[in-house]
């Protein structure tokens, strides 16, 4: 792997050939994420395609002529031509490998892929998931000396990190960026000596011989797991949502009404978690719409008797979210009314959802613990679920309460149980 400066680059990149360009910068954790990957892909590709580093912090002037505004950036050049795909963030293997893939010819793809070694890894642990329950648990486990490694596709943080503002957690007097906080618990993993594989595909997970495959490539056996897989809410299927999730699309009451006071909302959804919500939102907000599909709410009779006499509320039944779109600082909300097919625009400061979470265990193989109806992995107090030595903590367990705390709770709970085992 050949590091360059910028006034290497026209000898080394637009002389001819296929060549991989990573900018990388220091202190960033989705270049260190990226390293590894980037290796391990220069020695499967290395004959055919030229891979080089560009330290971005030094050749700043390089990097803004090539558009490069954030690190990790690949750029990919075929015969001094830069190619029309960039590659930044948390970047996958399976992407990059794609893209080399689609640079050279299908007789030599074979042959690399023939050459491809498979890995494998032993450990005590392996974490599925980092976000908050999954870092609390790697933090206890590597101080305890127990070889762990935490596993997620994403980077660290979960939630956490694409959270605005977290002004609950405790120790900081100030609300801090939901990134921030998720970068000091990366960090605070990392130093306790635990392996990260970050950004990866989960190829297959078997809970039952405790085997978890990564990137089709490296087979992790542990002694335990520990599910850390954290939900995602129940997808609206409607236009606009998934670009404006975070950004005017709120799915957390307690995190997000504060920020809305004497505004107007929308809360979509009827059940106890709708209502309930909607009258914490009014503590701060003029008016709540509570839009829903049927003709009457599905909560309980005491969140109801409270509703009825909150007057900030208004009940608007039989309406189905279509679109959303973010103009001049408001939410526009496109609804269809169920029974005369009629769509209709609402506008808001801001729009909550509560028609349900569901658990992220789409990746977790076929033999899957027990679970409530709702789909939520039932735990003892030490947090081990019905199948031997697999835990499960944070908001994939069945519990009332989700938030950072109680998953950094659960994280350090099924820690400290294992490490009494070990
Ligand atoms: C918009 C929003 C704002 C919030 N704001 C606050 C707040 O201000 N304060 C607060 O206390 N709480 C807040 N919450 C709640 C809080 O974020 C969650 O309770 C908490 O993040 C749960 O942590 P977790 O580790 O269980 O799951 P998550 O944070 O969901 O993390 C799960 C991790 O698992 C990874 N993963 C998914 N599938 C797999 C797989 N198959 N294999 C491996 N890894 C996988 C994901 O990439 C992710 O990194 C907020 C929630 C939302 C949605």
């Amino acid at each position: 792997m050949k590091e360059i400066t910028s006034a290497e680059f026209e000898q080394e990149v637009l002389q001819g050939g296929k060549v991989v360009v990573d900018f990388y910068s220091s202190e960033c954790a989705p270049c260190e994420a990226l390293a590894p990957k980037f290796d391990a892909m220069a020695e499967l590709y290395g004959e055919k395609i030229k891979f080089l580093k560009v330290f971005r912090q030094q050749n700043r002037e390089l990097a803004t002529e090539l558009g490069v505004s954030s690190s990790p950036t690949l750029l990919f050049f075929d015969n001094g031509k830069k190619l029309p795909i960039t590659m930044s963030g948390g970047i996958r293997k399976s992407e990059i490998q794609k893209q080399l893939d689609d640079m050279i010819t299908a007789e030599e793809v074979l042959s690399i892929k023939s050459n491809q070694k498979q890995i494998v890894s032993e450990y005590d642990v392996a974490i599925l998931g980092g976000g908050p329950a999954g870092l609390a648990a790697a933090i206890y486990l590597g101080q305890a000396l127990i070889k762990t490694v935490l596993i997620d596709p994403a980077l660290p943080g979960g939630y956490m990190g694409i959270t605005h503002q977290v002004s609950n957690y405790p120790g900081f007097i100030e609300a801090q960026p939901g990134f921030m906080l998720a970068h000091y618990m990366g960090e605070q993993a990392k130093s306790s000596g635990i392996d990260l594989r970050v950004a990866v595909d989960i190829t297959s997970v078997n809970l039952t011989k405790k085997e978890i495959v990564i990137d089709q490539l490296e087979t992790i056996r542990a002694k335990k797991i520990i599910i850390a897989t954290g939900t995602s809410p129940k997808s609206m299927n409607a236009k606009g949502e998934k670009e404006l999730k975070g950004k005017g699309i709120s799915y957390c009451a307690t995190c997000d009404a504060k920020y809305y006071v004497d505004q107007e909302v929308i809360v979509i959804g009827s059940g106890n978690s709708a209502v309930e919500e909607a009258l914490y939102i009014t503590k701060f907000a003029s008016k709540v719409k509570i839009v829903f599909r049927s003709e009457k709410l599905k909560a309980n009779e005491s969140a109801l008797n409270i509703l009825a006499k909150n007057d900030k509320i208004e009940l608007i039944p039989f309406y189905e979210p279509r679109g959303f779109e973010r103009k001049n600082g408001k939410m526009e909300v496109e609804f269809e009314n169920l029974q005369t097919k009629q769509r209709t625009t609402l506008t808001a400061d801001g729009v909550f959802v509560f028609i349900g979470l569901e658990a992220n265990i789409a990746d977790l193989g076929i033999n899957l613990p027990a679970m409530n109806e709702w789909g939520s992995i039932i735990t003892d107090e030490d947090m081990k679920t019905s199948i031997p030595d697999v835990y499960a903590i944070g908001d994939i367990i069945s519990k009332k309460y989700r938030q950072i705390t109680t998953a950094v709770a659960d994280g350090t709970i099924a820690a400290m149980s294992i490490s009494l085992e070990m």
